[in-house]
């Protein structure tokens, strides 16, 4: 058993050193051939001629978007300008933090400069764009991002994890060596427990966002028995492993306030596209391995129309917010009280109404959710103890983060006085954390329980159409982010003997 564990995590060890170019397949061009532009006609016919998505947003568009004006002398000075103002904009960002010496108006100045570069560009450049060799090539690369996707495609390391549907395994895309997560939910399982719902729901949460702070989908796929999501790998673990597995219950204060200041970044980007999380707890919340965090596990959230709020007693017992116990209506404030949990949690090495290896009945966990008064110990610094009082504000009227200022007033709040939230969003601040790359960060292959199998569910029709919805392949903008990560585009993308090589610019 101990030697089986030792051997998966060397394995995973292994795979995860040489990541990228050295874990590609050898036969990783022929696997990621670009078809005959000829073979991209249907795409050319009806792919949506949107300049912003095709040459902002998505990744490799952006990139021979850029190429296609460099190779065009009238167009040379617009993208060289709009590389300088990005550039500078970093810059000035980088050594002065917060807008520190040149006033707000410069960089009102500079944003209303870059709107109007992109206006100009979308205009006759983009037409002519269309035209060129490198729209041939965003064809091509689009082509090959929307082929099928299979479980042939990746290599299959260890179980990191297990979820209530199925398991959570460690993978590498054979073609360009990219790690990730799968979460492989089994069919039987879903449809006994009636989750159809639920994971459609989740994956197409997750494939309309694109935040640092939240994990993002690359592929979704089936197979004869399973529906599978794969995801950002996160190989530092879990909170919950680094607030209880790693010396003394509990996290240095450091930590605390960059962990939660990530997560209140999450919470604020969800809510903006107006999805409330609802199950925010230290064992949903992973590190990287530059040790920054994202939020994970979407199942329960929800997009509330045009605001709503909604009802429903989900998330875990002892986090759910009293106006969630207490069957009312609710919106994003459920969220807010969740992070004042996990900041509790991460400073006092226990949950706010729960000590640690206490197991109370449901009814007296909701008696001190809704009415008890929490502790605050020696390990709270007065703003911690303030920020905590002020998230677990029993009336969601009064809590932090509800006053209609969209999570803006928690990042204000004195606890985060020594974080940037410019730079922490920019991903330019320095985790005080960094996971040991020789360590795997989750409990022994063998601790984490088998799955049972389910008997007497046959699968129909019916099943089909739901899996054909779940079942649509990569997701465009991390796809094409993994091509550039990898060094695949960088290698394949060549046009001609003379090989252009691609700025590394962003805008
Ligand atoms: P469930 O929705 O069933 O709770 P989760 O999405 O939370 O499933 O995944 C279960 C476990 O798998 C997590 O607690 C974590 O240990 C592991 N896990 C999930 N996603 C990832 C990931 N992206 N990278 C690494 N481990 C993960
Ligand atoms: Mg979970
Ligand atoms: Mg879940």
């Amino acid at each position: 058993m101990e030697i089986e564990n030792m051997v998966a995590n060397s394995a995973l060890i292994k795979a995860r050193e040489g990541g990228g170019s050295r874990g590609r397949s050898w036969k990783w061009k022929e696997m990621l051939r670009f078809p005959h532009i000829s073979q991209c006609a249907d795409l050319a016919m009806n792919i949506e001629r949107d300049y912003h998505s095709l040459c902002v947003k998505q990744p490799i568009g952006k990139k021979l978007f850029q190429l296609f004006c460099r190779s065009r002398p009238d167009l040379q000075n617009y993208i060289s300008l709009l590389d300088a103002l990005v550039i500078s904009f970093w810059i000035v960002l980088k050594k002065h933090g917060e807008y520190a010496g040149l006033g707000f108006d410069h960089f009102q100045r500079k944003r209303h400069l870059v709107v109007d570069l992109h206006k100009h560009l979308s205009g006759e450049p983009f037409i002519q764009y269309q035209d060129s060799m490198f729209f041939d090539r965003f064809l091509q690369w689009k082509k090959l991002e929307r082929q099928p996707i299979s479980k042939q495609l990746f290599r299959q390391y260890r179980l990191l994890g297990k979820g209530g549907f199925g398991e959570v395994w460690a993978c590498q895309v054979r073609a360009t060596g990219m790690m990730y997560a799968c979460k492989k939910l089994e069919k039987t399982h879903v449809k006994k427990r009636r989750g159809e719902a639920m994971a459609l729901n989740e994956k197409e949460i997750l494939e309309g966002l694109n935040s640092r702070f939240v994990v993002n989908l690359a592929y979704a796929y089936e197979t004869k028995h399973f529906l599978c999501m794969v995801l950002t790998m996160m190989s530092g673990g879990d909170l919950r492993f680094h607030i209880y597995n790693v010396g003394e219950p509990g996290l240095h204060r450091d930590r605390v306030c960059f962990y939660a200041a990530e997560v209140c970044c999450g919470l604020i980007h969800l809510h903006q596209k107006s999805i409330l999380y609802r199950d925010l707890k230290p064992e949903n919340i992973l590190l990287d391995d530059n040790g920054n965090i994202r939020i994970s596990d979407l199942g329960l959230a929800v997009r509330l129309t045009e605001g709503k709020p909604v009802r429903g007693r989900v998330g875990t017992l002892g986090y759910m917010a009293p106006e969630v116990i207490g069957h009312e209506h609710y919106g994003m404030s459920a969220d807010w009280w969740g992070l004042g949990c996990l900041i509790y949690e991460m400073t006092a090495g226990q949950p706010p109404f729960r000590s640690r290896g206490e197991h109370p009945k449901a009814l007296e966990m909701e008696h001190r959710i809704q009415k008890q008064q929490e502790e605050y110990n020696h390990k709270f610094s007065p703003e911690v103890k303030d920020l905590c009082s002020l998230l677990l504000t029993k009336d969601p009227k009064q809590r932090l983060g509800c006053q209609g200022l969209k999570g803006r007033e928690v990042q204000s709040h004195s606890f985060f006085e020594n974080i940037d939230f410019r730079m922490l969003e920019a991903g330019l601040v320095k985790p005080p954390f960094k996971p040991d790359p020789r360590l795997v960060y989750c409990s022994d292959v063998h601790d984490i329980e088998e799955f049972s199998s389910v008997k007497g569910v046959t699968l129909d029709q019916k099943d089909n159409n739901f899996y054909s919805k779940f079942n649509t392949g990569s997701i465009p903008i991390t796809w094409q982010n993994e091509m550039i990560e990898t060094g695949c585009f960088r290698e394949l993308n060549i046009f001609g003997p003379a090989g252009t090589r691609t700025p590394d610019l962003d805008w």
